[in-house]
């Protein structure tokens, strides 16, 4: 009876752990996702006033409307 409860114990703690492994890799995940996405959409034009999106990781880029080169915005 003892080995059985033991055993029930050393289950549910094996449960949570896969449980929080799962959590915190979803939740690195869609940080990280996250992260991409706000990089991606920080272009605003000072002449025309247009928005638009570049790739991560781009400092500058022109402005598909007048070509204007635009610096990343930053929040
Ligand atoms: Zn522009």
């Amino acid at each position: 009876m003892l080995e059985l409860s033991s055993a029930v114990v050393v289950y549910c703690v094996l449960v949570a752990a896969v449980f929080l492994a799962l959590w915190l890799w979803y939740d690195r995940r869609d940080h990280r996702r996250f992260e991409l996405e706000r990089r991606k959409t920080t272009f605003h034009c000072i002449r025309c006033g247009a928005l638009y999106s570049a790739p991560p990781g781009s400092e500058m880029s022109p402005c598909p409307k007048c070509g204007h080169a635009n610096a990343r915005l930053k929040f």
